[in-house]
């Protein structure tokens, strides 16, 4: 162990009351939620990278509640009232963003989006729907939050598909300012995050827990939170999280580029934006799940050709581009795409697992860690 000076152990080593495993959007929103609901709380996030590096700061941006196709498939994993929650707190979620931050300051963009779709005619489509807008009357107050609109297609520069869904209440941020605002509301409250240490071992207390930084800094509080996410299950046996690698591919500039939104395909397994005169997409997961269940950050060329193909087939043929840059990041899922929540058999509470789609969700559920939390002081 190395040896502190009396200045480290009083400031950014000091004992904590809430020590966080995790600075992405789930520890940032977990630490403000705990330091609103009780200000005198000490707060201490771990984070082992120099910034936070999972899914945060390396997804697509998309401030979502979820497509049809997504939202359908849903009901048939969980069940009518459970997609209805999920989708109810991401609603909320987007809400409570921008009413946290002025949009400018995260890149807010209330672009509306579109799913496109194949497999179904259009009376089918119709017919569901006006089933899932009755269903989301409740969350959205929107009549008809999602509205087929094919004759847009054409507009918007994109060919070979059947259908065009509209939802006017979906909306693009800027995921690399929204970490960035969160972290330094955060600091401006007081609570601190350590940058690149790694927690590595835990050990319980009498008083709470000793947590172990790169096996050389030994840090104590009342309570730990992991939100580790993908990453949980090097600290903690269960509950067993599995990763899933997403890759994105952005664009060269498109002069007057048509395209203007958020875009999903095939149940959300295909994603993209237009990100100023670029089109950013990601996905493809599906073509090679098991390839695709891992901790690594390098991409795969597979998925990358994948995704440039798609472009190529579904973008206008007089639309030129390049794909200029890449980049993947690691989701945490879990079996029955629920996110979890909950004191762990190993004695930490974890808040992990938003399933990819966390961006509108882990304000919601930062409330009821916060809750859980202060009822265990
Ligand atoms: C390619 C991609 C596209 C996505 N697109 C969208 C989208 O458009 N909209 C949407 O809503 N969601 C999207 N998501 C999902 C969304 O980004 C995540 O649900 C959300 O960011 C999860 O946040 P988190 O804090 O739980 O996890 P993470 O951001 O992964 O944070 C976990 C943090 O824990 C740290 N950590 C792990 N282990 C340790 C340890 N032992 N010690 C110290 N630190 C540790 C990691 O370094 C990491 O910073 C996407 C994800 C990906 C990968």
């Amino acid at each position: 162990m190395k040896s502190l000076s009396i200045w480290e152990k009083q400031t950014s080593y000091a004992p904590a009351d809430v020590l966080i495993i995790g600075a992405g959007l789930m520890g940032l929103w977990t630490a403000l939620e705990l330091k609103k609901s009780r200000p005198a709380l000490r707060i201490t996030l771990v984070e082992r990278n120099s910034t936070p590096l999972g899914a945060s700061t390396r997804n697509a941006g998309f401030a979502c509640f979820g497509s049809p196709t997504e939202l359908l498939s849903d009901i048939q994993t969980m069940g009518e009232q459970a997609m209805l929650d999920l989708a109810g707190m991401r609603w909320q979620g987007i809400q409570k963003i921008r009413a946290h931050f002025p949009d400018a300051v995260i890149g807010y963009d209330p672009c509306g989006g579109y799913e496109c779709i194949n497999d179904m005619d259009a009376g089918e489509l119709d017919d569901k729907l006006n089933y899932l807008n009755q269903l989301l009357l409740n969350i959205t107050s929107e009549q008809a939050v999602f509205q087929r609109v094919d004759e847009r297609m054409p507009a918007l520069g994109l060919c070979a598909f059947n259908h065009l869904v509209a939802n006017r209440t979906e909306a693009a941020l800027h995921s690399g300012m929204l970490v960035e605002q969160l972290s330094a509301m955060a600091l401006s409250k007081g609570i601190r995050i350590l940058y690149g240490l790694t927690a590595t071992r835990f050990e319980k207390t009498t008083a709470g827990y000793t947590l172990f930084v790169d096996d050389t800094i030994s840090l104590t509080a009342k309570q730990l939170v992991c939100c580790t996410n993908a990453f949980t299950n090097e600290l903690l046996q269960e509950p067993v999280i599995s990763p899933g690698r997403g890759q994105i591919i952005l664009t060269s500039p498109i002069p007057n580029l048509p395209m203007q939104g958020t875009f999903h395909f095939d149940e959300g397994f295909y994603y993209w934006r237009h990100l100023g005169d670029r089109i950013l997409l990601g996905g493809g997961r599906n073509i090679d799940f098991a390839g695709e269940e891992t901790h690594s950050l390098e991409g795969s060329a597979i998925i990358r050709e994948a995704l440039t193909a798609f472009l190529r087939q579904h973008l206008h043929p007089s639309i030129a581009f390049t794909v200029e840059q890449s980049w993947s990041g690691i989701m945490g899922f879990t079996g029955n795409k629920k996110p979890f929540t909950g004191f762990t058999p190993a004695g930490p509470y974890a808040a992990i697992a938003c399933n990819g789609m966390g961006v509108a969700l882990t304000p919601i559920i930062a409330e009821t860690v916060a809750t859980d939390i202060l009822n265990h002081f």
